[in-house]
């Protein structure tokens, strides 16, 4: 990875911010180009002044321009959490495809290899469990998720005719729900709402009966995977799962989370969103055998990193710091 230099787009995000550490670690020059849709500077600000760091507000909707090399465009530009991405759900589908197609275009140009952040929400609500890279899938193509789903969906399929029409080098990893700190508190995913709600006192807000299982990745084991899989042969051709296998209910997320802040909130129902998928696990088969990689971080274990850092925020907001 040394010497490198990098594209991370979303890298003020949640997950970008921790792959720009890591990549910046490793010694590579980093470009993080981000809109701030859902990023925040604060993310990133430790690394404004490291050497070799550089941050281009910008939106991947528009072409790019970057003088001089890329070795390497990690595409994460992209509102992740439901709420988020269904606010402007045309520009979320258009900052998947199009962004999707001005960054191949931009690799092609450069010769980069390029790694898409594909989700697991392609395969939608899913008819099997594990999911595994053959599955097709099942998704709504005109419900509440679709601008994200179908958005990423497409861009998985522009991704394979890059490859295939224009020899552009690629990878893609399809990464299940992932959670650590950095995170916004107002974010709307189950883990930041579960852990705000707790350590606040209020309710914790579990959405339909909450029997609906996720399998949740700490996000030192996501990123690592991200970077193996970017440094992965090019006879790693298709996507491939990323995530901790684990599978926990809703409900059982809210009782740990419960248990580990010591919080006294009780469990508040609420209407389960549109399409909500009933289940998701991830088949990690294909990564353990290809990558050599499987999540380390037991989501115990990531609990207890990530609520210091939501403590700590809250008790920062409530100062006025
Ligand atoms: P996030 O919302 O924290 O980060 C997304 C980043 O992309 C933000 O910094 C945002 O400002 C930026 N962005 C959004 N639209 C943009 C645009 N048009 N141009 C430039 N920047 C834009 O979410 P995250 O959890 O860090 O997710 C990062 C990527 O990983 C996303 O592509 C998401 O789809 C994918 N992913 C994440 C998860 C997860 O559980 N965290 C699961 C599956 C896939
Ligand atoms: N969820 C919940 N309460 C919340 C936020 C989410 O019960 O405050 C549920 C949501 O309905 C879904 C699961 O938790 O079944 C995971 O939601 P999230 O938005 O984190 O991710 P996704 O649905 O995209 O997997």
């Amino acid at each position: 990875m040394s010497g490198k230099t990098v594209l991370v787009t979303g890298g003020a995000g949640f997950l970008g911010s921790h792959l720009c550490d890591r990549l910046v670690e490793g010694e590579a020059q980093v470009i993080c180009v981000d809109n701030l849709q859902t990023g925040r500077l604060d993310n990133i600000s430790h690394l404004m002044q490291r050497r070799g760091f550089r941050f281009i507000r910008h939106d991947v909707t528009d072409r790019l321009g970057i003088d001089g090399p890329i070795d390497e465009i990690y595409n994460l530009a992209c509102p992740a959490s439901p709420p988020q991405y269904e606010r402007d759900p045309i520009h979320t589908f258009r900052t998947s495809v199009l962004g999707a197609m001005n960054l191949l275009d931009l690799a092609e140009a450069k010769g980069a290899r390029i790694l898409q952040a594909s989700t697991s929400e392609v395969y939608g609500d899913p008819a099997l469990s594990p999911q595994s890279e053959t599955y097709w899938g099942n998704v709504n193509m005109i419900g509440p998720r679709a601008c994200y789903d179908e958005g990423k969906r497409g861009a998985e399929t522009l991704f394979h005719l890059y490859r295939e029409d224009r020899g552009v080098d690629i990878r893609v990893a399809r990464i299940f729900n992932t959670y650590g700190p950095r995170m916004r508190p107002d974010d709307g995913r189950v883990v930041s709402n579960f852990i705000v709600q707790a350590l606040a006192g209020t309710p914790l807000t579990v959405y339909g009966s909450g029997r609906q299982t996720r399998s949740f990745c700490y996000v030192d084991d996501l990123v690592a995977g991200l970077v193996r899989l970017m440094a992965s042969p090019a006879t790693v051709k298709g996507p491939v799962n990323l995530g901790n296998p684990g599978e926990f209910t809703v409900l059982a997320l809210a009782e740990l989370v419960l248990a580990k802040t010591g919080s006294r909130s009780k469990v508040a129902f609420r209407t389960l969103p549109g399409d909500d998928p009933r289940r998701r696990r991830p088949d990690i088969a294909l990564a353990e055998r290809v990558l050599g990689w499987g999540p380390t971080v037991p989501l115990e274990e990531g609990l207890d990193r990530t609520i210091p850092y939501f403590a700590e925020v809250m008790h920062q907001n409530v100062a006025g710091v």
